[in-house]
């Protein structure tokens, strides 16, 4: 049975290192908020995890949730550590006061959900939809959509849903056939089927809140023809109170590879005449709405990655101490096996779970950091510059964050050896819980498409290039104040950052001669690219804070960043230059 601690001086640090914590709160961004406050906090957060969460993570991949007679039962303890959680005012901590929340920064919130998923992805996963419901009706809700339905979706007296997916309609939804009438009292009539809706129906909450892309009949064609609805599952009466179940139901739970605690359900709406939605922005405006939704929660599930991969790490540490084989090199032939975390290539993969980890925890606080700083920053061009820079990096946190977490935790189930396929340890669990966050919230193969096509054009490629500049101060930090511990971390960063720039040049030149197929064929190894090279830089960036306090692990953990991973950049930037180059010929393999 593995245990999980919430490892609070490792996110601290890399809070104010890595993410620039402590040069927005020098920058009063957060008001009167103070590191302490912001420690207190994530303290309270994981003695919650560790003691309540954590203990359910394998009750509910065993027994996972189950469907009887339409109702969605999840697994023993669930419900009771989701009350105890949303009371306790967690689902509420990034919400406005105004609407019942703690109005706290959104990198106090990363840090949160790093902390919940490592605990339990299938649980955390479910509160991620009711805040991408909470940031639409913010937005884009009306007065009275707001009155009736914010307050209880901040508290997480009800939860959300996302319903974008439908058999035909994945990756592009402009293929989306889920039909919405206007019924002529203002309110619309949905018909059609979605499919693999996280928490579509449970028993946590005794609400549910389904946001729905649907199509109004005159709608065009394509994705200027979706329209957002607010669907609830009990129709909610004007003074607040539920009244009649809406026309909508889950048909099915899908039998899946991991988070089997989080029910993915097949859901119909409209069996009875249609389900009654209300209208959420404007007619055919509900993309830009779907965006409001996605983005945070792409950011969101990036966190899945750091949280199951910071458990899986953690497992295989402890495990690695205490598992003994084989002698070490140099020790007389009859000294006692040792220690597996004393041989060389399981420190090998320990050192490059940890380093992957703190790397991928990094971007993604650096990315809480710019979407506060883009919300709260009293100048108008700070903000701006920050939400190019949150906009940029959200797909290489959420792609590289899930690869991460994949990667971890199947080096975490090779540090157990023959044990790590075996059920019980649940190293397995890790690495099939995972999977899916590298396909949810718009593939990672999409995001590095959304990296390249939309984002490193940002602002004429200053965004993108405002970030090299930091690294670069990072790489040139390292020369002057690193000391002899750091190797040759400095140069091997200098290198990557050279090699970033140069693919950067490359993909801004194809976009800008239209050879749309070069950036596109580059676009995953340059997110790649980017995120470890960004990944060094942030590690980089804790080590020489650390090694003014107290030396050691933290640069071991940047100097081996820099050896072993850093270097596959010119290798990466190969590829980006090669562009379709590298793909020539498919056809004759693939045989189309
Ligand atoms: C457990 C689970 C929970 C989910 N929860 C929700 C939810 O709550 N709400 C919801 O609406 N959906 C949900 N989904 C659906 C999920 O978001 C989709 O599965 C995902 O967006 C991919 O769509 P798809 O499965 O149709 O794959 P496809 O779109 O068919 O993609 C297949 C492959 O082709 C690639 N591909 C597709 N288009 C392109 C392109 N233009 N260029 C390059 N490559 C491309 C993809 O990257 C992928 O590798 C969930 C799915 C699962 C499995």
């Amino acid at each position: 049975m593995t245990i999980y601690r919430a490892p609070l001086t490792d996110i601290i640090a890399t809070m104010r290192h890595a993410a620039g914590l402590d040069a927005a709160l020098a920058e009063a961004i957060y008001g009167d908020l103070t590191a302490d406050d912001i420690a207190a906090v994530l303290a309270e957060a994981g003695k919650f995890a560790e003691e309540v969460i954590a203990p359910l993570n394998r009750v509910g991949d065993r027994e996972g949730a189950r469907l009887a007679d339409g109702a969605v039962v999840t697994a023993p303890g669930w419900k009771q550590a989701y009350t105890a959680w949303a009371a306790a005012g967690w689902n509420g901590l990034p919400a406005a006061e105004a609407w019942g929340g703690q109005g706290l920064p959104m990198v106090v919130q990363s840090a949160c959900l790093d902390i919940w998923n490592a605990a339990s992805s299938a649980f955390a996963i479910g509160p991620v939809l009711t805040a991408a419901a909470v940031e639409a009706l913010v937005a884009h809700g009306t007065d009275e959509l707001r009155r009736l339905y914010l307050a209880k979706l901040v508290s997480g007296e009800w939860m959300g849903t996302m319903n974008l997916t439908e058999p035909q309609a994945g990756s592009d939804l402009s293929t989306l056939v889920t039909r919405a009438e206007r019924a002529g009292d203002g309110t619309y009539r949905i018909t059609g089927q979605k499919i693999f809706i996280t928490y579509g129906e449970h028993d946590l909450t005794e609400n549910i809140v389904h946001m729905v892309l649907a199509r109004l009949p005159d709608a065009p064609s394509g994705t200027r023809g979706i329209s957002l609805f607010l669907v609830p599952k009990f129709l909610v009466n004007a003074d607040g109170s539920l009244g009649a179940r809406n026309d909508l139901h889950c048909h099915s739970l899908e039998h899946k590879l991991g988070i089997h605690g989080s029910p993915t359900c097949t859901m119909v709406f409209g069996d009875n005449g249609g389900a009654t939605g209300y209208l959420v922005g404007e007619e055919n405006r509900g993309l830009a709405c779907m965006f409001t939704m996605m983005n945070n929660a792409r950011l969101a599930v990036g966190l899945q990655g750091v949280g199951v991969a910071e458990r899986a790490w953690q497992q295989a540490l402890a495990y690695a101490q205490e598992r003994r084989q084989g002698r070490l090199p140099n020790t007389p032939s009859d000294s006692p096996a040792a220690p597996i975390v004393h041989h060389a290539d399981v420190r090998r993969m320990l050192m490059t779970m940890k380093a992957l980890t703190e790397a991928a925890r990094a971007i993604c606080y650096l990315t809480a950091v710019e979407l506060d700083r883009a919300r709260l920053a009293g100048d108008p061009d700070m903000r701006r510059r920050a939400q190019d820079t949150a906009a940029l990096l959200t797909p290489v946190a959420k792609a590289f964050a899930t690869d991460v977490g994949f990667d971890v935790a199947s080096l975490g189930v090779q540090v157990h050896g023959g044990l790590g396929f075996i059920e019980e340890t649940g190293a397995a669990q890790h690495l099939r819980d995972a999977r899916i966050a590298m396909i949810y919230e718009g593939t990672n193969g999409i995001q590095a498409i959304d990296l390249v096509m939309r984002k490193v054009g940002l602002a004429g490629g200053t965004a993108v290039r405002t970030r090299i500049a930091a690294m670069r101060r990072t790489a040139q930090r390292l020369l002057t104040e690193g000391g002899p511990a750091f190797g040759t971390t400095a140069a091997r960063l200098r290198s990557a950052v050279e090699s970033l720039d140069r693919a950067t040049s490359a993909v801004l030149t194809s976009l800008a001669n239209d050879r749309l197929e070069d950036a596109l064929a580059a676009a995953t190894p340059y997110l790649r690219l980017f995120a470890i090279v960004q990944g060094l830089a942030a590690l980089a960036d804790v080590a020489l804070a650390a090694e003014a306090q107290t030396p050691g692990a933290k640069v071991a953990l940047a100097r081996f960043f820099a050896d072993a991973i850093a270097v596959e950049a010119p290798a990466l930037e190969a590829t980006v230059l090669a562009g379709a180059g590298a793909l020539a010929g498919a056809e004759a393999v693939l045989g189309c």
